[in-house]
């Protein structure tokens, strides 16, 4: 079976942009792990494209994290735009099946990061009216809104107002590269499912940008779902597909039905994929991998696109 893939996070964006962070790569056909020519002969694709910031950004490139938000967002709408014929910009889940059943791909819009906009909850409208529909505090910085997975420490106020902010237009919250005491104070918070976009089992591999089983439990209660990262920093030792399944498989345990996991490879924002991983056109070779090990069709379907979808549909209408 060709599975379709939904999958909640890359970096392709950047990417696209070159070394000097100002050039205008093809999402049609590159050298990166995404393009359009390898998804096609997916069954099926939705990939959310990342606008990635932080203040990082002025000491590495000497750049402002607001001019770099404004080159990513254009380079996505203008790929989008010239291959029209392939892909277009989804607003709603609805509009992700419509085109699914076109036979069509689908780009949903996403933030990592907030320094791109001054962390500012007053400009989620305007956000979302553009078309993001995921967003995350913050990136492995401290800001105004919250802790990092690197620095720890948990919501301001600021942060608490963004979440609520986020979740009242219909926004979804990533906690992926939040501190663990971000991560339980959007807990105790949330009104909507939450998603950790982009992150792995702290059980199987025991990084900060991983999550606990009691984290993953806390993820499926509020409806939401954690996507799986091909980064091999984040897989472990011999990383490798038997090693990236023991990730999904550990999470089975802990959801039997396979309702709350999905995928999140991190492509195009890592430098080291998983080994017998190349890029997108390896998909197929992970699900091969899973009903190798056991997970039945339905449950891979579920992986690789329900649950993405129906995370979608209970929080963005
Ligand atoms: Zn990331």
């Amino acid at each position: 079976m060709n599975f379709p893939v939904f999958d909640f996070h890359c970096d392709t964006a950047l990417a696209l942009l070159g070394e000097d962070l100002n050039q205008a790569g093809s999402l049609r056909r590159n050298q990166f792990h995404i393009d359009l020519e390898r998804a096609s002969k997916l069954g099926g694709y939705a990939q959310c494209f990342a606008c990635f910031t932080t203040p990082m950004m002025e000491q590495w490139h000497n750049l402002s994290p607001i001019v770099l938000f404004e080159r990513e967002l254009a380079t996505i709408q203008r790929e989008i735009e010239k291959n029209r014929d392939l892909i277009s910009i989804a607003y709603s889940p609805k509009e992700i099946r419509k085109n699914q059943n076109a036979g069509k791909m689908s780009a949903i819009l996403t933030l990592e990061g907030t320094a791109g906009f001054g962390h500012d909850p007053e400009l989620l409208e305007d956000l979302y009216a553009i078309g993001f529909r995921i967003v995350s505090l913050g990136w492995n910085e401290k800001n105004i809104l919250t802790g990092s997975h690197m620095t720890g420490g948990g919501l301001t106020d600021q942060g608490r107002a963004f979440v609520s902010e986020a979740q009242r237009l219909g926004i979804i919250v990533d906690v992926s590269h939040l501190s663990d005491e971000g991560f339980w104070d959007i807990m105790d918070m949330t009104q909507a499912p939450v998603i950790a976009s982009h992150s792995n089992s702290r059980a199987i591999c025991d990084v900060s940008r991983n999550i606990t089983d009691d984290m993953f439990k806390a993820i499926c209660a509020t409806g939401g779902v954690v996507g799986f990262n091909q980064y091999t920093k984040f897989v472990g030792e011999k990383a490798d597909l038997d090693k990236a399944c023991d990730h999904l498989l550990h999470f089975v345990e802990l959801d039997p039905d396979a309702k709350h996991i999905a995928l999140g490879g991190d492509l195009d924002g890592c430098d080291e994929l998983v080994d017998g991983f190349d890029g997108l056109q390896s998909y197929p070779l992970l699900a091969q991998k899973l009903l190798d090990r056991g997970l039945t069709e339905r449950m891979i379907m579920n992986i690789f696109w329900n649950n993405a979808l129906g995370v979608m549909e209970r929080c963005c209408m």
